[in-house]
């Protein structure tokens, strides 16, 4: 089944001005993780913000499960390339966060936090952090804090994860052993992932489907199902 859908998706920013992507159609099954790769403002960013409803097309169609996407999105999870977690809030309830802000789980989430806890503790173990929750922001490496805003972003069950050059910032070895944690908890979970990234290795590495995407005007230029055997299907 298909899970997002672009039918020729334009987008500008102002009426006048040129178009930041053009002719946009891609469409992605129900667990498919796509990998958008380009040059810095080519209109990764712009894809993004209409796959998660922040922004409407111009032109075309934009649909989640067949459905008109009309407004921001609440199934979404996202990771950006650097680690945004509260300083204030220990690795745990930075973790926690998004169900003390999203429906349904904000109404649920007082009586049920012993079962939110033990959700994200699992989580954190799957990422090698369970040792680490009680930790602050501060008391963790970049790659450690890292992991704690994936956990973060998937803690609600997302059925999107959207990726924007999450590994970016990383020292290789670290990146490295992160794709292996997102493989590994994609295949376990197969939410549906959108990965925006420069690095074309990462790309091969972790996605079914790559888009690359030419600069100006902001175009798919090609798209590659991926050739390697994957550790899904
Ligand atoms: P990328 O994420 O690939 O770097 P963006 O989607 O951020 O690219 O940008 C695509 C194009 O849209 C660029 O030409 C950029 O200057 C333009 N753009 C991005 N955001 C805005 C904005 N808020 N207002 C006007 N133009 C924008
Ligand atoms: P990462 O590869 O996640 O960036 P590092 O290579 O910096 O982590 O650290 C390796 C290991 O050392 C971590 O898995 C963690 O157990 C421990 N560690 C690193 N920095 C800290 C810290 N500031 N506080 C506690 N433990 C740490």
């Amino acid at each position: 089944a298909t899970f997002v859908d672009f039918q020729q998706v334009y987008l500008s920013y102002d009426d006048s001005s040129a178009f930041a992507v053009e002719d946009i159609t891609l469409s992605a099954r129900a667990g498919e993780f796509i990998a958008i790769v380009g040059p810095s403002g080519c209109g990764k960013s712009t894809f993004m913000k209409l796959a998660t409803g922040l922004k409407r097309a111009t032109r075309g169609s934009v649909t989640i499960q067949g459905q008109q996407v009309s407004g921001p999105l609440k199934f979404v999870g996202m990771a950006f390339q650097a680690p945004t977690l509260l300083p204030w809030r220990s690795t745990l309830d930075n973790v926690l966060l998004p169900l003390e802000i999203v429906e349904p789980y904000r109404s649920e989430f007082k009586r049920r936090r012993g079962e939110y806890v033990e959700h994200a503790m699992r989580l954190l173990k799957a990422v090698g952090l369970d040792a680490h929750a009680k930790h602050y922001p501060w008391q963790l490496s970049g790659g450690m804090q890292q992991r704690a805003s994936i956990c973060r972003a998937l803690i609600h069950q997302p059925r999107m994860l959207l990726l924007d050059e999450p590994f970016g910032a990383l020292d290789a070895f670290t990146r490295e052993e992160l794709w292996c944690v997102l493989r590994d908890l994609h295949a376990e979970q197969r939410f549906n992932v959108i990965l925006v990234t420069h690095d074309l290795r990462e790309a091969a590495y972790l996605a079914d489907t790559i888009y690359v995407m030419s600069k100006r005007p902001g175009r798919i230029v090609a798209r590659r199902e991926n050739p390697l055997p994957g550790p899904r299907e």
